[in-house]
């Protein structure tokens, strides 16, 4: 096994959305007297929004306070009057009527408010809105990321679907597949590539747009989650467990699952796994397992919720693990193709079968505190071609 970081972890998906997202559909906009509001809907990209009413996107960050370009379905916008706006259809509803779902970084510490704007709480999201062209090709790419954050390169062109992305910064990096070359996802003369930052990773991030001959290459910032080392101290029947017989093929059965390649299964947003979302360890924490053990990465985010309480697939794919782990205990994985795979831990008993195809929402198992748990919760990982990225971000979100 390639990484002893492995010891405890697992499918993170984090997704980091660095580029405008999409969202659902059901939209309206509110005259005001100065300002109009338009609610997001599903289709939707900040990018689009702007462009059509002749905005820049970046003047719609600012007028709305946002870092980042991420929308939710039912968000409301502010929009300038004028004529930028006059293709705006009439007001439907104030922009206090709608609460926009907006998913948390607990992980984040708050950086001081003098700070540089981008890096304020959710960097990785603020993306997208730097654009360079490469054969007809514009590639937009975040503008800052986040240690753990799943991002998107948006290409757009007549050529975008022949690229060939890959991310040469990975080389020599504790990541799974370095440097893949990976075809873009989409149609319509809009397509995507998912990426993601691993933990641990300050050092900028680097992509590849390859097109025939021509090649584009642009660099990424990357900023560290500022976590302080966390010392667990376990009974030792549950540390005994990380020496358990089966756990090389624990570990085998999980990385086979990231290692698959197979189409985009989903096309509406994520939701979250279970009713509360309330955090009882936040993604990206480091800790140590063992008294003087190594610091190891908490890939997944932890649900606190009694045992026995619905776990629900956060999005349309198929279950490629059912089974129960030493260190994962009751385990389901979802593909949910494009290298995305999420991953439900400690569960007290499994509601699929491997080979079966779900549905968002679909309810696939109990939470419990089998395998290395201390207590019942579900631990999610939403991992993009097998490496852990923030879970919270996809949650009501279209993503990418
Ligand atoms: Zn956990």
């Amino acid at each position: 096994m390639k990484r002893l970081s492995f010891l405890f972890s697992s499918v993170t998906l984090a997704l980091v959305l660095g580029h405008p997202v999409a969202l659902a559909q059901s939209a309206s906009s509110t005259a005001s007297s100065a300002t109009l509001v338009y609610t997001v809907k599903a289709g939707d990209t900040l990018y689009r929004i702007a462009t059509e009413r002749g905005l820049k996107p970046e003047d719609l960050l600012r007028l709305n306070g946002l870092t980042a370009p991420a929308l939710s379905v039912g968000q409301t916008l502010k929009l300038p009057s004028g004529p930028g706006s006059a293709t705006t259809p009439p007001a439907v509803r104030p922009a206090t009527s709608a609460a926009p779902v907006t998913p948390t970084r607990p992980a984040t510490p708050a950086k001081p408010a003098s700070g540089p704007a981008v890096s304020a709480t959710s960097p990785s999201s603020v993306s997208a809105l730097t654009g360079n062209m490469v054969a007809g090709v514009t590639v937009r790419a975040p503008v800052r990321l986040q240690m753990g954050d799943a991002f998107v390169l948006h290409l757009s062109g007549e050529k975008a679907g022949q690229a060939e992305v890959s991310f040469p910064s990975e080389v020599g990096e504790d990541v799974r597949k370095p440097a893949e070359v990976l075809t873009p996802i989409g149609a319509a003369g809009e397509y995507l590539v998912l990426g993601r930052v691993v933990l641990g990773k300050t050092t900028p991030l680097t992509y590849m747009v390859k097109i025939g001959t021509d090649v584009l290459r642009g660099s990424i910032p990357v900023s560290a989650l500022d976590q302080k080392v966390q010392h667990l101290t376990l009974a030792k029947t549950l540390t005994d467990r990380l020496k358990a017989p089966e756990r090389p093929a624990e570990e085998k059965v999980v990385e086979a699952a990231y290692a698959l390649r197979t189409p985009q299964a989903w096309a509406r947003p994520f939701t979250a796994p279970l009713a509360s979302t309330a955090v009882s360890s936040s993604f990206g924490q480091p800790r140590t397992y063992l008294a003087g053990g190594p610091v190891l990465y908490h890939y997944g985010m932890d649900f606190p919720a009694a045992v026995g309480t619905p776990v629900r697939a956060v999005n349309d794919g198929k279950v490629v693990i059912a089974a129960t782990f030493p260190v994962r205990g009751g385990l389901v994985a979802i593909d949910h193709g494009a290298g995305l795979v999420s991953l439900y831990f400690h569960q007290s008993k499994l509601l699929v079968k491997v080979g079966q195809t779900v549905r968002r929402g679909d309810v696939i198992g109990r939470v419990g505190t089998t395998g290395l748990s201390a207590g019942p919760h579900l631990h999610l990982e939403m991992r993009v071609r097998g490496e852990g990225t923030l879970p919270s971000e996809y949650f009501n979100r279209l993503w990418p």
